[in-house]
C-alpha cells in the first residue's frame, strides 16, 4: 500500500513540510525524501512528511535513553500528573484534532471526535498508574523473611501505528507506557502523520520532559531501524497481518519484546430469530462507518438459516441511500478512503468478487461527489452469495464492502468463523441466550459481541485479536498494557541481628522449621520460602 519516497524540491513544493519531534523540539530530520500526505475528500496533495531513516531513529533512541533515568524514578503520582494536564491540553483542543484527523485521514468529523474520545480513555486510565503499580508483598514468606514484587519500566519503547486511527492507536500505547516509566519513540503512518506531531506538541505543554516522547515519521526504513536497534526494549505495532508477522519476528529474533496487532475480516452472525431492524442498523454502521477503514469493522454477515433474503432486502436500499462526502460535511455518513492506491486496490477486489460468481447487490463503483471530481470516493457496495472460498471472502479489503455468507445453522456459521485466518472480532445477533452463550464460548476469536456489532473493549480491558490478527502474547492497555510495559522485580529481604553459618542446602520452607532440627541448624533459622 506503499507510494515510492521521493526527492523534494523543497523551495518549488507549495505542500507543508512536515518534521520529527525529537528531544522534546521539532526537528527536520537530515534526509531528504519525503512522502506525499493527501486531503482524500480533494485527491490534493496538502503535505510532505520527512521518511527518517537510521539517523533519525537513532538520534529519537538517544533522546529516549538519556531521558528515562529521570523519568523511569519520577514517582508514578507525578508522572499521572503529566497525563492528566495533556488530558486536559487535549480536550480543549480537541476540534482541532480531530479536523486534522478528518484532513488526512478523510473520516467524519464526529466519527473523528468518537476515535478521540476512545484514545482519551486510555489517557484517563493511566492517569490511575499509581494505583495500577502497586506490587504484591507477603510478610513472613519464612522466619523473618518478607517478600514483595514490582513491575518495573523496560527503558526505551517504541510503537509503529497504522493510518486508520491516527490519534487513537498511539494512545492504546503511550499512555500506559509513559505511565509505567518507559520513554518512548513513535513512528506514526506516514499517510496521516500529522495528529501525532500534534500530540508530542501538547504532550511538551502537559510538562513530559523532553526525550520522553519522541516522533520519528518515516516508512519501512524508519520501522527496520527501530526493529535493529539495541537500545529499543520493545515494540508495540498495529497494521496489516504480513508487515505485522515479519516485525513480531524480526523484533523477536533481535531480542525485544513485541506485540504486533494484524488485520482482521470479522464475521457477524445474523440468527434466525435477531431483531432485523436492529441488525441492519448495527450492519450498517460497523460495515460503512469509517469507510470499512476499522480493523473492527465487520465485512461479512452471516446469515442463518432463512433470515439472509429478508436481510439483504432490508440492507440494500439503506447501502445506497448512504450520504457519501466530504468529512467535515455534517450531513455525511461515509468519506472518501485514505488514498488513491487504496481505492484501485479495493475497487479491484469489487471486480474481482463479480468474477468470482458473487452477486453484487449493490454496486458503489459510480459515485461523484460533487465539487470533488478528484477526491477517494467508494460507494457502499454489497456481495450476496459470497463462499468461503472466494478471494473476497478471504482476504481483508478494508473498504466499504459487506460479503453476505448464507449457511444452515449455528454450528456452521461457528465453523466458518473459526475456519478463517483471522480472529480479532466477531459478534452474535440473536434474541437467545442459549446460542449466544454457545457462540461466546466455542468461537475462536479474541473479541465478541453479543447484539453488539463492534466489541472494542474499554480502555481499563484490554484489546487483542486471536490467530492472524495478533502476534505476541500480550493485548494492548488496560491490565495487559501495563504487564506489556513492565518486568516483574520480585524482593527477598530479612534483616539478621547477628551473622549465620554459610547455607549449603538449598532453603526451603520445611528447612525453617520442624526439618531444622533434622539438618542440625539453629531453631528458629530463617530461610526464604522458595524451593
Ligand atoms: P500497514 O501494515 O501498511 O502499515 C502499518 C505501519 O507499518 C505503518 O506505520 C507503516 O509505515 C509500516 N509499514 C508498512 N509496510 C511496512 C513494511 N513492509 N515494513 C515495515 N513497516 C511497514 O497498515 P495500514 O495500511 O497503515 O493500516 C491498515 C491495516 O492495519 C489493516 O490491515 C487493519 O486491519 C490493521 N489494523 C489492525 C488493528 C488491530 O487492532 N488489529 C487496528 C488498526 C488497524
Amino acid at each position: 500500500m506503499h507510494a515510492e519516497p521521493r526527492t523534494a524540491t523543497r523551495d518549488t513544493e507549495r505542500a507543508a513540510q512536515l518534521w520529527h519531534w525529537i528531544g522534546g523540539r521539532a526537528v527536520p530530520g537530515e534526509s531528504n525524501r519525503f512522502g506525499d500526505v493527501f486531503d482524500p475528500s480533494t485527491g490534493e496533495r496538502t503535505r510532505l512528511v520527512p521518511l527518517g531513516g537510521t539517523a533519525e531513529v537513532d538520534a529519537a533512541v538517544r533522546a529516549a535513553r538519556a531521558a528515562f533515568p529521570s523519568w523511569s524514578r519520577t514517582p508514578p503520582l507525578i508522572r499521572a500528573r503529566v497525563l492528566f494536564r495533556f488530558r486536559e491540553l487535549a480536550e480543549a483542543r480537541a476540534t482541532d484534532l480531530t479536523r486534522l484527523i478528518t484532513s488526512e485521514h478523510g473520516k467524519i468529523l464526529s466519527d473523528a471526535h468518537g476515535e478521540l474520545a476512545r484514545g482519551m480513555e486510555v489517557v484517563e486510565f493511566a492517569c490511575g498508574i499509581p494505583q495500577l503499580l502497586k506490587g504484591e508483598i507477603t510478610e513472613q514468606v519464612g522466619r523473618g523473611i518478607d517478600a514483595w514484587s514490582v513491575r518495573q519500566p523496560l527503558g526505551v519503547v517504541a510503537g509503529i501505528t497504522p493510518f486508520n486511527f491516527p490519534v487513537m492507536v498511539p494512545m492504546w500505547m503511550w499512555p500506559v507506557a509513559l505511565a509505567c516509566g518507559n520513554t518512548f519513540v513513535l513512528k506514526p503512518s506516514e499517510r496521516d502523520p500529522s495528529p501525532s506531531l500534534e500530540v508530542a506538541r501538547l504532550l511538551a505543554e502537559a510538562g513530559c520532559p523532553d526525550g520522553v516522547f519522541n516522533v520519528v515519521n518515516g516508512s519501512r526504513a524508519a520501522v527496520d531501524a527501530l526493529l535493529q536497534h539495541p537500545d529499543v526494549a520493545a515494540v508495540s505495532f498495529v497494521g496489516s497481518t504480513p508487515v505485522a508477522e515479519s516485525v513480531h519476528r524480526t523484533g523477536t529474533a533481535s531480542g525485544k519484546r513485541v506485540q504486533a496487532l494484524g488485520g482482521a475480516k470479522n464475521h457477524l452472525v445474523v440468527m434466525p430469530d435477531a431483531d432485523l431492524d436492529l441488525t441492519t442498523e448495527a450492519l450498517l454502521g460497523s460495515a460503512y462507518g469509517s469507510a470499512g477503514e476499522r480493523c473492527m469493522a465487520i465485512s461479512v454477515a452471516v446469515a442463518v438459516g432463512d433470515v439472509a433474503g429478508p436481510l439483504v432486502e432490508r440492507l440494500a436500499p439503506r447501502v445506497r441511500a448512504l450520504r457519501i462526502g466530504r468529512g467535515t460535511d455534517p450531513a455525511v455518513e461515509m468519506g472518501p478512503l485514505v488514498t488513491r492506491e487504496h481505492l484501485d486496490r479495493v475497487r479491484g477486489y469489487i471486480d474481482l468478487g463479480t468474477s468470482e460468481g458473487a452477486t453484487l447487490v449493490v454496486d458503489g463503483r459510480g459515485i461523484h461527489v460533487p465539487g470533488a471530481p478528484d477526491g477517494f470516493y467508494l460507494g457502499g457496495c454489497l456481495f450476496d452469495g459470497v463462499r468461503a472460498e472466494m478471494r473476497i471472502y478471504r482476504e481483508e479489503i478494508f473498504g466499504p464492502v459487506l460479503a453476505v455468507v448464507r449457511v444452515r445453522t449455528l454450528d456452521e456459521a461457528l465453523a466458518l468463523v473459526d475456519a478463517h485466518p483471522y480472529g480479532n472480532g466477531t459478534a452474535i445477533f440473536t434474541r437467545s441466550g442459549a446460542a449466544a452463550r454457545e457462540f461466546t464460548t466455542r468461537v475462536n476469536c479474541g473479541m465478541v459481541g453479543i447484539n453488539v456489532p463492534i466489541p472494542v473493549p474499554m480502555a481499563f480491558h484490554s484489546f487483542g485479536g486471536w490467530k492472524r490478527s495478533l502476534f505476541g502474547d500480550h493485548a494492548m492497555h488496560g491490565p495487559e498494557g501495563v504487564r506489556f510495559y513492565t518486568r516483574l522485580k520480585t524482593v527477598t529481604a530479612r534483616w539478621p541481628e547477628s551473622p549465620e553459618g554459610a547455607e549449603f542446602v538449598m532453603p526451603s520452607s520445611r528447612s525453617s522449621s520442624s526439618v531444622s532440627s533434622d539438618s542440625g541448624r539453629p531453631a528458629g533459622r530463617t530461610d526464604p520460602a522458595t524451593p
